[in-house]
């Protein structure tokens, strides 16, 4: 005999797989966060008119500092195979580093018109490091938008950096994710006062300060999009320590506590370190979770932040979630999210938009949480609409941030209901 007890999370749930047309932003949206992490960083976009467009557009035109980014535009004749990319691409690197010595890291990002024309940056990146190097190392990585959604530029960035960290035997925590630096400072602060530490982070906010790596680092994941960082980690011998991600109280509170149980935190202590500042996030998200209260929410496939929020509007917030779409289901990564998902959403993998167009117009939920090129349509047919772009832009992680995490979903519902009220007077 043997005893069948029903799973209360969704990890055994069947994921509906979809292929077809999605809606999704490109990697290069990346370099607008990790050019403000990285001091001493320079993203070279490889690309074309379109991509400088999505750059200044999406990062705003910087008065104050010298930027950190910038496109090497390829031209008609280079498009044609007319002219030699690869000389023209050394000659803007070296004139750049000239004139910029506080440059220390480049990398050399990939578009949708380089791979067209299998422009090989590989290859560039280790002929142009070898040139410039000590001072300057040049590593590549794609930002293009053929089949990738934005948040992998980051996972593709941090990878890229990953063979070439040096090699210790240290037993040492690896953070990797990049998060603002005030988030940051909370983050180690936890850890210090549990007496874990010395703490690295990928990405360092210096090239000086990058971590070293082998088989006695432990590394914890503070973005679930990092498939490839932590594959490219564990073939250096790095363990990653699997637990739900640091949004609202329960998963900040679970993802602190995988840490403090792998360096033998005791109990006491843990619970000293974190009571006040989980108290401070539970009365947050209370506050700010009461428009969330009953209602429903529905994801589209976009920021692959998807489970763990649906796990914190879930729990934490009251809400039901109708469908969970993400654009990759890395279960190594979210498997600890699924678990404490209650049941009862569809759970899907991948886009075919005009399906799920169509199931989210039968749900009729009350916030979908969707990219820009789905939410001002379906807010013009009465839908509250949540940008999935701005949980990346905005300080979102561990317990000082939780109750804006819960008020950046209920804001598209109160401006609708004062729409609503507006419209009936
Ligand atoms: S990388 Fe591709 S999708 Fe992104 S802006 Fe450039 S051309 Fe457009």
């Amino acid at each position: 005999m043997s005893l069948d007890l029903p799973s209360t999370g969704c990890r055994s749930t069947p994921v509906l797989k979809e292929r077809g047309q999605r809606e999704v932003f490109c990697g290069l949206t990346g370099i607008i966060w990790l050019h403000r992490k990285m001091q001493d960083a320079f993203f070279l976009v490889v690309g074309s008119r379109t991509c400088a467009h999505l750059l200044q557009a999406a990062a705003g035109v910087m008065i104050f500092a010298e930027p950190r980014f910038g496109t090497a535009i390829l031209e008609e004749k280079d498009l044609a195979g007319l002219a030699d990319a690869n000389a023209e691409l050394d000659r803007e690197v070296a004139r750049l580093l000239a004139r910029r010595p506080d440059i220390k890291q480049l990398f050399l990002v990939g578009s949708c018109p380089s791979e067209v024309i299998k422009l090989d940056l590989a290859r560039a990146a280790e002929r142009l490091s070898s040139v410039h190097s000590p001072h300057v190392r040049v590593y590549n990585y794609s930002g293009s938008g053929i089949e990738t959604t934005f948040t992998q530029g980051e996972d593709a960035c941090l990878a890229a950096m990953v063979p070439t960290l040096p090699a210790s035997t240290a037993r040492e925590l690896l953070i990797v994710g990049a998060m603002p630096d005030v988030v940051e400072d909370q983050c180690l602060s936890l850890l210090t006062a549990m007496g874990i530490g010395p703490v690295r982070m990928l990405p360092a906010r210096r090239a000086g300060d990058l971590p070293a790596v082998g088989a006695n680092t432990v590394f914890a994941l503070v973005q679930p999009f990092l498939g490839d960082t932590h594959a490219a980690l564990t073939r250096r011998g790095a363990r990653h320590l699997a637990a739900p991600f640091p949004f609202g109280e329960e998963g900040t509170t679970a993802w602190l506590r995988a840490i403090a149980d792998e360096f033998g935190v005791s109990r006491d202590l843990f619970e000293q370190v974190t009571a006040a500042p989980r108290a401070r996030a539970l009365k947050a998200i209370a506050t700010q979770s009461q428009e969330l209260r009953g209602k429903s929410v529905f994801f589209f496939p976009d920021s692959q932040l998807e489970i763990p929020l649906a796990r914190f509007l879930t729990r934490e917030c009251g809400m039901t979630a109708i469908e969970v779409g993400t654009p990759y289901l890395h279960e190594g990564l979210v498997g600890p999210d699924l678990d404490l998902l209650p049941q009862g959403p569809v759970i899907s993998e991948g886009q075919d938009v005009e399906k799920q167009l169509d199931r989210q117009r039968a749900a009729r939920p009350d916030l979908t949480v969707c990219g820009l090129g789905l939410a001002n349509p379906l807010e013009a047919e009465g839908f509250s609409t949540k940008w999935a772009i701005e949980l990346v832009f905005t300080p979102v992680h561990f317990y000082e941030q939780a109750g804006d995490l819960a008020g950046l979903f209920s804001r598209p519902l109160r401006r609708r209901a004062l729409l609503n009220k507006e419209a009936a007077e």
